[in-house]
């Protein structure tokens, strides 16, 4: 028996859900990339302390995904398991606040790493909690979110949270207070933890505030948003902006705005976005982001690095 055997045969005696041979494409907003050999969907910490264990018994790497609005999968077959988060780790709780925040309208909101954002804001509109209006528009998971420092210039997901639960890729649990988070521009690196750690809940720092004024905050995260292409597949912004300039702004001005490569195109809508237009390949995508990047570099002297995950 190989090691995939012995991974597909612990998850079925466990019931832990899994598809074996599916294409990363039905899990990513962008709709590419290549079969994987299986995908696993761990609903609770029980099963995916299990399934860390199977994975370091049968020395696999592995791949961690939320929804996959950040990640580009290549075309290739992907021979590493992926672990979605999907389908679980959906709590959101209120908690008692710690003394010192009592009494200053300060809420602590315990939320599990599978929670979609759009999910997280409905919950504090409906509650009166302020902080994460600037989630507005934005299709991941608060997982995702963190790992991601997800965010826009008034604010980032490093800003609201106060602590999150992880497994490490050993299978040791620990919760992380900010302190020891390091957030930084569409990142996040945890103080004495290497690569490969699950996210699995997150405390978010919110306020309480009138219904109206929350959703006034959120109506300038609408306008900006009806900028973007949302309707389409992509997987939002595609470049870090350089130190106080725009990526979407370069790119206009190097002539990209509304080129194709295949069925890959800049959007005509924001120049940063890069939409499948119905059958664009990963090669398709990549294409188009080197030439992007050897183009800003010739002629404006720019390095562009991109903000997207390429597995
Ligand atoms: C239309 C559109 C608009 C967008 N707008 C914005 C925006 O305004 N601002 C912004 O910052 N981003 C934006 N994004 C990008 C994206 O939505 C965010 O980065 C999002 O938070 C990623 O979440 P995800 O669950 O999809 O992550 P994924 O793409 O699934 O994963 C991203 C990274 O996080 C890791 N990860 C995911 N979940 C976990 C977990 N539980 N534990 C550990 N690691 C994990 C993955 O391994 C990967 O490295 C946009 C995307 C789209 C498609």
């Amino acid at each position: 028996m190989n090691n995939l055997d012995n991974i597909i045969n612990g998850l079925r005696e466990n019931g832990i859900e899994f598809i074996e041979n599916e294409p990363m494409s039905l899990y990513t907003s962008i709709k590419i990339g290549g079969k994987c050999d299986i995908i696993i969907f761990p609903k609770d910490e029980q099963e995916l302390f299990f399934i860390i264990r199977l994975l370091k018994e049968n020395s696999r790497n592995y791949i961690i995904i939320g929804r996959g609005t950040n990640t580009l999968f290549k075309d290739a077959r992907i021979s590493f398991p992926v672990i979605s988060f999907k389908k679980g780790f959906r709590h959101i709780k209120e908690i008692d606040s710690p003394a010192e925040k009592k009494g200053n309208s300060k809420i602590s909101l315990r939320v599990g790493s599978g929670v979609a954002l759009p999910t997280v804001l409905n919950y504090a509109v409906k509650n009166c909690l302020s902080g994460c209006e600037f989630f507005f528009g934005i299709p991941g998971t608060l997982g995702g979110a963190v790992r991601m420092n997800a965010g826009s210039k008034e604010s980032v997901a490093g800003n609201i949270v106060e602590s999150i639960e992880i497994i490490t890729k050993e299978g040791v649990k620990l919760n992380i207070e900010k302190k020891d988070l390091q957030f930084s521009y569409r990142n996040l690196d945890v103080n004495g933890v290497g690569e490969g750690y699950f996210i699995t809940g997150v405390t978010l720092s919110l306020v309480r505030a009138a219904r109206s004024k929350i959703a006034d905050n959120i109506n300038v995260f609408k306008e900006r948003k009806l900028r973007q292409p949302l309707g389409e597949y992509s997987l939002g912004c595609i470049f870090k902006n350089p130190e106080g300039d725009s990526a979407g702004k370069i790119i206009e001005e190097i002539g990209f705005k509304g080129f194709s490569n295949g069925d890959a195109a800049v959007s005509n809508k924001h120049a940063n976005f890069i939409i499948n237009k119905g059958r664009a390949s990963a090669e398709d995508i990549l294409g188009l982001i080197n030439n992007i990047q050897k183009t800003a570099l010739l002629r404006k002297g720019i390095k562009l690095s991109t903000e997207i995950k390429i597995i």
